[in-house]
């Protein structure tokens, strides 16, 4: 099924699908952190996770606790960026749902979230993996 919202072109549908794709692949790296905080989480009460952003060069560390992480991840379209409008791409459909001095968290709408709730790692666990 093919279906253009008003102001998605295909150029815009390609720049979401790029972003949606770096912020996927960051997600990744960060659910193998959590992994080695979890066997920490006794002794480090934070750490250091990586910017989820859609730029594929970024490097920003960003401190949070495993239940700021999993906050943020327990919604398949939400991604964390350091706090800096250099980590966001305006013209992707997102919404900032929180900002603080350590990190913003926002979620991706429209196209975007579609794409990044298929992404998500987690969906298979959910519900979803329910309905065979
Ligand atoms: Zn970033």
């Amino acid at each position: 099924m093919v279906w253009h919202g008003p102001d998605h072109s295909e150029a815009q549908r390609d720049r979401e699908a790029r972003a949606v794709k770096n912020h996927a692949l960051f997600r990744e790296v960060n659910e193998r952190v959590e992994e080695i905080h979890d066997g920490f989480s006794l002794i480090v009460p934070s750490g250091d996770w990586i910017c989820e952003c859609a730029n594929d060069t970024c490097a920003e560390r960003i401190a949070m606790s495993v239940n700021e992480y999993e906050s943020v991840r327990r919604y398949g379209v939400r991604f964390f960026v350091a706090p800096s409008d250099e980590h966001l791409w305006p013209d992707v459909d997102q919404v900032i749902i929180d900002r603080n001095d350590r990190y913003w968290v926002i979620e991706e709408t429209g196209h975007a979230g579609d794409l990044a709730k298929r992404s998500d790692p987690r969906s298979q666990q959910g519900p979803l993996a329910l309905r065979r």
